[in-house]
């Protein structure tokens, strides 16, 4: 393991966000999907040792899908850390890195709500929302955060299984969560659907990734027109590359892993502790003429 990534001072902290982390090269590191933060080289920041937070969710209960490694873990943390109770769903085998985030939202001093299952089931999905609905006692914040990306260099090599499998789980679970879980939405509460640079700028090697996060951009704008009158926003984050467990498990070939984020402006990949603040934004009721809306957090690559 390199020691590149610096202890970082609070978000806050004025920086150069050219220098503030590491940058390419990076070593390959193949591991299987869904993969573990910790075989990753550097180590990501998810805020673990930095993010500080001022009461901006204070008693609000948060369901996070994919919460326990990259961008979910980074926005568990920090809804914690800003009062939020706060639930994550995972799969099961990624039981160890949601037990860390499990701990560090007990560290916060917030009731942490583990609930481990696949969403490409429309049972569990339901299923999902009742259990963090009983055990948050509540929901006013949904992200509908996890994802899967498989790169395939053709056409040719894209199964209908791996197809299909892409949009169950970017698609079809967003829509099975989301319609289970407005009944429980009061007005004030925030959808955020996690998106992608890739639903304007696809990448050939993901021809069936790309698609599934514009799906999530039209599902996102149309939601939030049909709930706007309900008091309830949905908006939609996109992010650039980030240095997360979804990329080098498949989601990139190792090829790429190697010159991750070099391709823009910053010349080096995003952290999830970089993002989170987003998500915290869009929660909050500092958005709340934001609705329908995509917030990029690219380096600098254009959301055209
Ligand atoms: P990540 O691997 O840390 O998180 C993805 C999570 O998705 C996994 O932890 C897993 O819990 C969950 N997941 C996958 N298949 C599942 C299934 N069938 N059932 C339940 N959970 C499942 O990687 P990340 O990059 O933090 O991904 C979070 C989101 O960000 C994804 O939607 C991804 O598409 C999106 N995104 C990531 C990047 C990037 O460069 N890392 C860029 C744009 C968008
Ligand atoms: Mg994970």
């Amino acid at each position: 393991m390199s020691d590149q990534t610096p202890k970082q001072p609070n978000q806050s902290t004025m920086q150069n966000p050219l220098t503030q982390y590491p940058q390419p090269p990076f070593p390959k590191q193949p591991q299987n999907a869904p993969g573990t933060v910790h075989k990753m080289d550097p180590q990501p920041d998810h805020g673990e040792a930095s993010y500080q937070g001022s009461g901006r969710l204070t008693g609000r209960k948060a369901l996070i899908t994919g919460g326990d490694s990259g961008i979910g873990r980074a926005a568990a943390i920090a809804y914690a850390r800003e009062g939020a109770d706060v639930a994550i769903n995972y799969l099961p085998a990624e039981e160890s890195d949601a037990q860390e985030v499990i701990a560090l939202i007990e560290a916060a001093g917030r009731k942490a709500v583990a609930l481990p299952g696949d969403l490409t089931d429309e049972a569990f999905c339901q299923q999902l929302i009742q259990d963090a609905v009983r055990e948050l006692g509540g929901l006013d914040i949904l992200v509908n955060n996890g994802g899967k990306q498989t790169a395939q260099d053709s056409i040719a090599d894209i199964t209908t299984e791996q197809f299909d499998a892409t949009y169950k789980t970017n698609v079809y679970a967003l829509f099975w969560i989301s319609k289970a879980a407005m009944p429980h939405l009061k007005p004030g509460a925030s959808i955020i659907n996690t998106s992608s640079i890739q639903a304007r700028q696809p990448s050939k090697n993901l021809l069936d990734y790309a698609p599934t996060k514009a799906a999530i951009v039209a599902f996102t704008q149309a939601l939030a027109q049909q709930v706007a009158a309900q008091g309830i926003r949905v908006n939609a984050v996109a992010p650039g590359p980030f240095w997360t467990p979804l990329q080098p498990s498949g989601g990139q070939p190792q090829e790429t892993i190697q010159t991750f984020g070099s391709e823009t402006p910053l010349g080096r990949p995003g952290q999830p502790a970089e993002i989170a603040p987003l998500y915290v934004f869009l929660a909050s009721q500092e958005s709340s003429y934001s609705t329908g809306a995509v917030f990029a957090s690219t380096g600098g690559m254009l959301m055209v």
